[in-house]
C-alpha cells in the first residue's frame, strides 16, 4: 500500500474506498476492512466476483507496469471472511411505519430494498420470475456467478425483514392501482429487457436466437426448472456462430462449449485491441472492441 496518490477509488461506480479497506486487509484487520467496504457496497460478494473491476484498470500499478493489485479478489475475500466469521448478521431496524414496493429483484431492486429496509421502511420486492436476482439469476452464467451466492444473500435479506413475492408480474398478477393504494412509495427497477435486434436476411430462420434465450434457459435448467423439450435450445454437436465480441458474447461462447458444440466462431465488427497496457485503449474504450478473455482460451475461432 505504497502507491502515493491512489486512483482506484475514483474509478469505482459505487464509491468504494479501496485504498482504505485494502490497507486494513494488508494489516490483517479483516473486520475493519469489511466495515469500510460495507459502508459503500451492498453486495460485495457479487461485485467481488463479476464487477468489470474498473478500480483495477486505474490502479497505479496497472497504469505504471500493467500489474494491478487484485482489488476485486480482495473485495470478494473480505466479504467471504465476513460471512465465515459472522461479521454479517441480520439487522433489526426500528420500523418507521412506511411501506415501500420495489418492482424487480435484479441488483438495482435488491440494493434499493436493502438500503430502505435498513432505514426502517417495510419493503416488499415483486418479481415476475420464479426466483429473485434478475439477470444475476437468469442472465449471468453459473460459471461466473454461482447461484448459491445469490441464495445466501436473499436468505439474509428475508431475515432482515424484506418480503419477496416471486412469480408476480406487476401489471398483470397485481395491478398498479393495488400497489399504489397499498404502499407509500414505489420503486420501479425492472431492468432493460428489449434486446437489440439484427434485422437482416435469415434473421427468422430456425436456430437464430438472442443471447438471453440461450443463457437464461441454461440457468433455469441448472436450477432444476423444467423446460418443455420442444423449447430447448441446445448447442450440442452444432456449429455455433456468436455475433458480438463483448461480455455477453463471451458468455455465449463458454455456454456453447459447455453444451458440447462442434465448433464456436465469434465475430465482431470492431477491431482487435492492442495487447497489454496500451494507452490507446483505456477503460471505457476497450469494451467497444473485440475483448479477449478466458472464454476464448476454452476454444473459439474469432474474427
Ligand atoms: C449475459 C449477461 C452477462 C452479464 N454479465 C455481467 C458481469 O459479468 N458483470 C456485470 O457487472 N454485469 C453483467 N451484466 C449486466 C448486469 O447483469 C445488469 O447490468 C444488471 O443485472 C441490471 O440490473 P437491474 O436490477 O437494473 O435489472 P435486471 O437484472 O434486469 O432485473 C430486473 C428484474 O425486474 C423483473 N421485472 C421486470 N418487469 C417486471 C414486472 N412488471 N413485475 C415484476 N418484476 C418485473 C425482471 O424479471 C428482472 O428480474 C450481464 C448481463 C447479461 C445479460
Ligand atoms: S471490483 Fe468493482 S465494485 Fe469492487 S471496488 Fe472495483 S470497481 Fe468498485
Amino acid at each position: 500500500m505504497d502507491c502515493g496518490v491512489p486512483f482506484c477509488h475514483w474509478a469505482c461506480p459505487l464509491g468504494n474506498k479501496q485504498p482504505e479497506w485494502q490497507d486494513k486487509l494488508y494489516k490483517g484487520k479483516w473486520r475493519e476492512a469489511f466495515q469500510i467496504l460495507d459502508r459503500t457496497c451492498d453486495f460485495p460478494e457479487f461485485t467481488g466476483r463479476i464487477c468489470p473491476a474498473l478500480c483495477e484498470k486505474s490502479c497505479v500499478l496497472k497504469l505504471s507496469c500493467d500489474e494491478p493489485v487484485t482489488i476485486r479478489e480482495n473485495e470478494a475475500a473480505i466479504v467471504e471472511a465476513a460471512f465465515r466469521e459472522g461479521y454479517i448478521q441480520p439487522v433489526q431496524p426500528v420500523r418507521n411505519g412506511k411501506r415501500v414496493a420495489v418492482i424487480g429483484s435484479g441488483p438495482a431492486g435488491l440494493t434499493v430494498a436493502n438500503q430502505l429496509n435498513r432505514k426502517g421502511y417495510e419493503v416488499t420486492v415483486f418479481e415476475k420470475y420464479e426466483l429473485p436476482g434478475g439477470l444475476l439469476r437468469f442472465g449471468i452464467p453459473n460459471f461466473k456467478l454461482g447461484k448459491n451466492i445469490i441464495d445466501r444473500r436473499i436468505r439474509l435479506m428475508k431475515q432482515d425483514g424484506i418480503c419477496f413475492k416471486v412469480n408476480t408480474l406487476v401489471g398483470s398478477d397485481i395491478s398498479a392501482k393495488e400497489i399504489t393504494s397499498t404502499f407509500d412509495a414505489v420503486c420501479i427497477a425492472i431492468g432493460s429487457e428489449v434486446p437489440r435486434d439484427l434485422p437482416i436476411e435469415g434473421r427468422n430462420l430456425k436456430g437464430v436466437h438472442f443471447a438471453l434465450e440461450l443463457l437464461s434457459q441454461q440457468n433455469r435448467l441448472l436450477e432444476g426448472i423444467s423446460i418443455p423439450a420442444k423449447n430447448i435450445i441446445s448447442c450440442k454437436g452444432e456449429k455455433v456462430l456468436v455475433i458480438g465480441g463483448g461480455d455477453t458474447g463471451s458468455d455465449c461462447v463458454r455456454t456453447a462449449n459447455r453444451q458440447g458444440a462442434a465448433s464456436v466462431t465469434q465475430i465482431e465488427i470492431m477491431p482487435k485491441p492492442p495487447i497489454g497496457n496500451n494507452p490507446a485503449t483505456p477503460w471505457p474504450m476497450y469494451p467497444q472492441v473485440l475483448k479477449t478473455n478466458s472464454s476464448h482460451e476454452e476454444g473459439c475461432i474469432r474474427r
